[in-house]
C-alpha cells in the first residue's frame, strides 16, 4: 500500500516525477511547481503551462506577494511569493531551490520596478 499525500494541491502539464520535475527542467534542484496568476493551478514551469493551456499567463501582481503560490515538491509544503523570493531553500523540509529560476521570474511575478 502506498500512501501518497492527499491534502497536497495537484500539479498539471508533463510532470515527470513526484517531486514537480518536469520535461524541461529536472535537474536535481528542480523541485517546486508555481501556480499561475490567471487560471490558479500550479505547474512545474511556464513551458508546462504555455504548452498546456490556451491562454496566455498571466503574472502575479506586485501587492500579491503574500499570496501561496510555490509548492515545494519534495514536501508538499506551499510558500508565499514573499517567502520564495527570500528562500534558497524550503523553509519546512530545507531541500535546496534552483537558484537559476530567479532569471526566469518574470514569468510568474510582476518585479519592482524602481
Ligand atoms: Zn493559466
Ligand atoms: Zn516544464
Ligand atoms: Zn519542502
Amino acid at each position: 500500500m502506498s500512501i501518497v499525500p492527499d491534502d497536497r494541491p495537484r500539479v498539471l502539464g508533463p510532470v515527470v516525477d513526484d517531486m514537480t520535475r518536469c520535461v524541461h527542467y529536472r535537474g536535481p534542484t528542480d523541485i517546486i511547481a508555481i501556480r499561475f496568476a490567471c487560471c490558479g493551478e500550479y505547474y512545474p514551469c511556464h513551458r508546462c503551462h504555455e504548452e498546456t493551456v490556451k491562454h496566455a499567463a498571466q503574472q502575479w501582481a506586485a501587492h500579491e506577494r503574500d499570496r501561496r503560490a510555490i509548492l515545494c515538491g519534495a514536501c508538499g509544503h506551499e510558500l508565499t511569493i514573499a517567502e520564495y523570493f527570500a528562500a534558497t531553500a524550503c523553509p519546512r523540509c530545507s531541500a535546496l531551490f534552483n537558484e537559476r529560476c530567479a532569471l526566469h521570474r518574470e514569468h510568474y511575478f510582476q518585479l519592482d520596478r524602481s
